[in-house]
């Protein structure tokens, strides 16, 4: 049987967490959390949570803790995340947030957290052509000769620019993930983990960074056996 995992995946907007993580969680069968997609869901069916999050997330900010870690707590309570792991996308974003991660994660500790190393220059780049799916989030590149409507080829559903992708919205999201790391929050997702690798990323070669991300897993794996 192929192993779960109980991962984190943390980076700047645009370093290619979500690419990433649907290649993880395929690899180790267990389900992708992404918090912007939970909420994005939310904005989708109109129900009272997506009403309040969609301004602050059009704006670039950061929905309140409270809900957030009431959203993660849930999650994290189905049978798929305690049989046999996670990919956590988007969460921890705040100190408060890894720490009451580290509570949640008590009995069945976190893995390893992958820290994805791409620099702000590129990702401002990259996510000014970003595109998703409005379904099943998977991410497209536009580079300007697209037919419209623009078809997901996964699930058929519509290929959408982000209403939070402006460059003012991208500018401000960075700027707060600047601030918190300074103040400690990827260090205090990471204190209480057993392990937190970084992984430098090359642009443009996402089966590059699968590869470098898996091998940072079996690294873990093999110290934790007594092997490495
Ligand atoms: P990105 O990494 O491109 O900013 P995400 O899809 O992870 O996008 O998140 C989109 C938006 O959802 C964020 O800008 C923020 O407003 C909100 N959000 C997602 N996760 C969290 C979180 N853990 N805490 C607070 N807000 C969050």
């Amino acid at each position: 049987m192929i192993p779960g995992a109980r991962l984190i995946l943390l980076g700047r907007q645009g370093a290619g967490k979500g690419t990433q993580c649907v290649r993880l969680s395929r690899h180790f069968v267990v389900p992708h959390i992404s918090t912007g997609d939970m909420l994005r869901a939310a904005v989708r069916e109109g129900t009272d949570l997506g009403r309040m999050a969609k301004k602050i997330m059009d704006d670039g900010g950061l929905v309140g803790d409270e809900i957030m870690i009431g959203l993660v707590r849930e999650r994290l309570s189905h049978h798929d995340a305690r049989g046999r792991g996670y990919i956590l996308d988007g969460f921890p974003r705040t100190v408060f947030q890894a720490q009451v991660l580290d509570e949640l994660t008590a009995e069945q500790p976190i893995d390893l957290v992958l820290d994805l190393d791409v620099p702000r220059e590129l990702v401002l780049a990259r996510l000014s052509a970003r595109r998703v799916c409005r379904d099943c989030g998977t991410n497209y590149v536009a580079v300007g000769y697209e037919k419209l409507p623009w078809i997901c080829e996964v699930c058929d559903s519509d290929v959408m620019h982000r209403d939070d992708d402006t460059p003012e919205a991208i500018e401000h999201r960075l700027d707060l993930r600047r601030g918190r790391h300074a103040g400690g929050c990827v260090p205090a997702a990471g204190c209480r983990r057993r392990h937190h690798t970084s992984v430098k990323t090359s642009p443009g070669l996402p089966n590059f960074v699968a590869a470098n991300t898996l091998d940072a897993v079996a690294a873990t794996t093999l110290v934790e056996a007594g092997l490495g």
